[in-house]
């Protein structure tokens, strides 16, 4: 048998990890000189260099080099250097499901200046992937992914495993989403290195391909060999053609194919055997002892997560979907600058950076990045929500009244308390002497108010004291406006807001109908709404009623406390030390608020603990001791911690919302906070890509390490078949499920002080020393999450009403209005927004279950078709469309001629 070995130059370029982003840059310039050079020099014979599957390494160049844009350009034409399909190489998990489109949309578009994409899902390192990936690939046609982790055989040092019982006997496979789509796998199974610096000389060239050739043999299902020229940040190898010339010499029974993905994929699958294992959903090496999945940098730096999942919640369900509404009701949609928002939020998305697995000079630098995008994120939305509201027609609002719109830019019906800081009086500079102004507001007189909604009805309200502060309007035509404003915060029951749609109140003079509140009693640390009673115990554990079925959860809210004794990327719990918890440990309670609309208790606890591992670590660190191996355990010194836990139930609210600030001052620690449900299943559930994922609570037999956690997007789940209780999370991203009182465990805190990987890289600053704050929600259900249909409330947690305040004025558009009207009951919405290349609007759902679920969404004067990720229109039209089971739908609306 004729055999070809395909040898794929390339580097795997982390843009920052071990070093920061400028230094790794340093390097990788050098790099994209170096393969200029060989391209252009005659007679190098260099043919063929993968650019790592992510465009933004051209942009990293071009900010240095533009004057050879059109170098790289021909390059690119000419099939010499491959580039795309991503934009970054993500971490699959620790991005949302809409990061994770956007990175491939995006990405794909950016080529297309190019005149070529390398269509090949690319995840060379990526942590684990998330089982829709093969369906999102199929819809951008994309019909291979190539992969390193997630599946045995690899281990740790990503070598071949000896243990038999594989995943799939060949690195080639077919991998499954849920839907049933299904792409061809190629497994790295020699990691993506195993055709690195491949040496010219003939004696050490026999050395090294008898051995590597044997090594692929081992798992190819082919005759088609795939070898990686490259590694981690690897320096160009310029002597490739050479190096081949030998190996043909030596090894006459194979051709040596200086190759591209292209040529190689299009050559394995015509030379595929018919059956290949077929290896179904998520990848994340489950069938391994569990030391090396990676899996706690899920934990690795928290506040990285809440930065990223507050950024992403701004773009995703607030500014798109803002900006398409405005653009329904006529405006422009400025399409350039939210992807320049989106480019630059993924520049935190890539696997060693949102991770929080790098030296602490990348962490700070991302913090930067997160709060530009913040900024970019937050003017977008006041600017945008501030035009449509514009358009609102308020001429009506009774004499003497404010009126304000509340916005709903998400998928389903919002019902919940909104604050918003309201200026009831305001004189501009220009209208009276500014010394004067604050005086002259303090002394008018305010009228009582009452709020009504838009049929007149009275709504509940609560107005605090108003205060004169200074403020400004910036107006697009003319020169700042400073004032100062008599203000106060108002807060109300924002009933029936509709999914992608607004409603107006006004706040008028009147007399306010005061609603009777009952307290319960102050000792007894009760709180209740129409859907739930907690009642608290000493040691603020709390047992939660669900006021329906009357059934409740006790004990919920145990803060737990263990040594950590690994680094960046993996949990290594200390040595010979219980867990330290607050079972039992009184906690100094006080409410802090009391009225109709909302409850909000404070509880603080003082915990001791160990002040940071013993010193055996520190040796243990820097003689690189495997965390595995490590047998550290806690100092003897004990530091106290402060964690104030603050407890808010509203009306509207389907279970009760924490929010945990900690004074961290121990290091080497993990903080998490434990619900037992007291629930028996084998199973559980938890938000993932594009899917609400069904979980082992219990690892498979290879399973070997102690601790079992997995990602989270928004929430984890455990349901029997007749209640459930699901977590809903701010960016806490990992959790575990302990067989012990089916509880559900989540992390709220972890330190460590190390890198970890393959040298000693200190990181200080991953111990999260000082305030630190997490954030979740309680929410108890019937049957399970999708069965109850509690996702909503789950996916809702966190995604605010947009409320704008504005003036008396004629506008195109109702005071009460929906843009798009749905039923799609069952479904899980995902984004509105207008299309990248054209004007058609874009709106996104899946379904998280096997049944088939029918879709109607309608928007006046438009037709919809279906349409893919990519935004590709199909000649699909209908009136409603059947979403079948786990499948991701996109419809495209456009005007109807
Ligand atoms: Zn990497």
């Amino acid at each position: 048998m004729n055999k070809t070995a395909h040898i794929i130059s390339h580097s795997h370029w982390d843009r920052e990890w071990y070093l920061p982003f400028e230094k790794h840059r340093y390097y990788f310039i050098q790099l994209m000189n170096n393969l200029i050079e060989q391209f252009k020099k005659e007679g190098s014979g260099f043919q063929s260099f993968h650019l790592d599957g992510q465009t933004v390494l051209l942009e990293d160049y071009f900010a240095v080099h533009p004057e050879n844009r059109e170098i790289v350009k021909q390059l690119i034409k000419e099939k010499k250097l491959h580039i795309g399909p991503w934009y970054v190489l993500q971490d699959a998990f620790l991005t949302s499901s809409e990061a994770n489109v956007r990175n491939l949309l995006i990405g794909m578009n950016d080529t297309k200046a190019y005149g070529h994409v390398s269509k090949i899902g690319y995840f060379p390192d990526t942590f684990g992937i998330y089982g829709q990936a093969p369906q999102l690939l199929k819809q951008a046609g994309i019909d291979t992914a190539a992969f390193g982790r997630g599946v045995k055989p690899t281990g740790f040092n990503n070598t071949v495993s000896d243990v038999p019982d594989y995943e799939s006997p060949y690195s080639e496979m077919i991998w499954k989403s849920p839907d049933g789509s299904s792409v061809l796998g190629i497994l790295f199974a020699n990691w993506y290195s195993n055709g690195n610096e491949i040496p010219v000389d003939e004696e050490e060239a026999q050395a090294f391909w008898d051995k590597k050739l044997q090594d692929a043999e081992k798992y190819a299902s082919t005759n088609q060999l795939l070898f990686m020229n490259g590694c981690d940040h690897q320096p160009l190898q310029k002597t490739i053609p050479q190096a081949i010339e030998t190996a043909s010499a030596l090894y006459p029974d194979y051709q040596f194919k200086h190759s591209s993905f292209d040529e190689y994929t299009e050559a394995l699958k015509q030379a595929l055997p018919e059956q290949l294992q077929v290896i179904e959903g998520e990848l994340r090496n489950q069938r391994t002892d569990g030391w090396s999945t990676l899996v706690n940098t899920a934990s690795s730096r928290i506040y990285l997560k809440q930065m990223n999942h507050h950024c992403q919640t701004l773009l995703e369900k607030n500014a798109e979907p803002l900006a398409a509404m405005l653009a329904l009701a006529g405006g422009t949609y400025p399409r350039e600058y939210i992807r320049f928002m989106w480019k630059s939020l993924m520049k935190n998305h890539p696997h060693d950076s949102i991770c929080g697995c790098s030296v602490d000079e990348v962490h700070r630098e991302m913090v930067t990045r997160f709060e530009s995008v913040a900024q970019m994120g937050e003017v977008f939305v006041e600017e945008n929500a501030a035009a449509l509201v514009q358009k609102v027609d308020t001429s009506q609002t009774p004499e003497g009244g404010i009126p304000l719109v509340v916005l709903n830019t998400t998928g389903w019906e919002k019902n919940e308390v909104v604050s918003k800081v309201v200026d009831l009086e305001k004189v501009y500079f220009s209208q009276m002497h500014f010394e004067e102004i604050p005086v002259y507001l303090e002394d008018q007189p305010l009228p009582k108010y009452k709020l009504i909604d838009g049929e007149g009805k009275a709504v509940d309200y609560q107005l605090e004291s108003p205060a004169v502060e200074f403020g400004y309007d910036l107006p697009d035509d003319k020169f700042r406006q400073p004032f100062f404003a008599k203000r106060a915060k108002l807060s109300f029951f924002a009933e029936g807001i509709p999914s992608f749609g607004y409603k107006t109140f006004y706040l008028v003079p009147g007399a306010k109908e005061e609603q009777e509140y009952v307290p319960s009693s102050e000792t007894q640390f009760v709180m209740e709404n129409e859907y739930v009673h907690l009642q608290f115990h000493e040691d603020g554990s709390y047992d939660l009623m669900h006021k329906d079925t009357g059934e409740s959860f006790h004990r919920l809210g145990i803060y737990e406390d263990t040594g950590d004794i690994g680094n960046e990327y993996m949990y290594k719990e200390a040595k010979g030390h219980a867990a330290i918890t607050t079972k039992g440990v009184p906690a100094e309670f006080k409410f802090l608020e009391r009225s109709t609309l909302r409850t909000v208790l404070e509880f603080t606890h003082k915990l001791l603990i160990p002040v940071s591992a013993d010193d055996h670590l520190a040796m243990e660190r820097n003689r690189l001791i495997w965390h595995k191996e490590r047998e550290a355990g806690r100092s003897d010194d004990m530091t106290t911690i402060t964690m104030q836990t603050v407890v808010t139930l509203e009306k509207g609210m389907k279970g009760p919302a924490f929010k945990l600030t900690i004074n961290n001052q121990a290091t080497d620690h993990r903080l998490r906070v434990l619900f037992p449900t007291g629930l028996r299943t084998e199973t559980h559930k938890a938000d993932s890509i594009f899917e609400i994922v069904t979980r082992p609570n219990t690892p498979e037999k290879e399973w070997e390490n102690p601790s079992f956690c997995h990602h989270q997007q928004r929430f984890a789940s455990l349901a029997d078949t007749t209640m459930g209780l699901t977590v809903a999370t701010d960016g806490l991203q990992e959790y575990e499920i302990l067989e012990e009182d089916g509880t559900i465990a989540v992390t709220v805190l972890r330190s460590t002080a190390e890198l970890g990987d393959w040298g000693y890289f200190p990181t200080p600053e991953a111990q999260c020393l000082g305030m630190q704050t997490a954030e979740w929600q309680v929410l108890p259900h019937e049957k399970d999450v999708i069965q109850s249909q509690a996702f909503v409330d789950a996916y809702q947690y966190k995604v605010p009403l947009v409320s704008v305040q504005t003036s008396v004025h004629e506008g195109s558009l109702p005071e009460t209005h929906q843009f798009v009207k749905t039923e799609s009951k069952g479904l899980v919405w995902s984004s509105l927004r207008v299309a990248e290349e054209h004007d058609d609007v874009m709106i996104r759902w899946f379904n998280p279950a096997e049944e088939e679920v029918n879709l109607k969404a309608d928007i006046q004067d438009y037709e919809s078709c279906k349409s893919n990720i990519l935004e590709e229109k199909t000649d699909d039209t209908q009136d409603s469309y059947e979403v079948s089971k786990y499948e991701i739908i996109t419809l495209g609306f456009h005007k109807k001629r």
